[in-house]
């Protein structure tokens, strides 16, 4: 099931990426426009368009993205702290339509974001 979703076809092997994380339910590979020096993102295998498009049913699944972000933050050693974030919808400033964390290290971040 790709209907023409960038994620889906990267998730399902059809554009290739660098799967620094893979389970049953998630993968996580190189942002291709990297924001810090560490910039992966997380994605569901499972198509969900955005945060604001998660049903209850997909709580679990949340949740798990945000465990596997800990994982790999710990195995990067990103250990003076890292960013998670969820572009959501047009204020978001989400461009890609398929749920995905950033997952950004190895610098400081600035707050508030832009
Ligand atoms: P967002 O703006 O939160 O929707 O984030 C989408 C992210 O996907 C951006 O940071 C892009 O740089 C990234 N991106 C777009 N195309 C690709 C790709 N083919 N491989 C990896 N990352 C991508
Ligand atoms: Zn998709």
């Amino acid at each position: 099931m790709s209907h023409d979703c960038l994620f889906c076809k990267i998730a399902e092997g059809t554009i290739p990426a660098n799967r620094v994380w893979e389970d049953e339910l998630s993968i996580a590979f190189p942002d291709i426009n990297p924001q810090a020096p560490t910039h992966l993102l997380i994605i569901p295998k499972q198509h969900i368009a955005s945060l604001a498009m998660a049903d209850p049913e997909h709580k679990p699944l949340v949740g798990h993205l945000m465990a596997v972000a800990t994982e790999i933050a710990r195995a990067q050693k990103l250990d003076h702290g890292f960013r998670v974030v969820i572009n959501t919808g047009d204020h978001g400033g989400q461009t890609v339509h398929h749920l995905h964390l950033h997952l950004l290290g190895g610098r400081a971040m600035n707050w508030p974001p832009g």
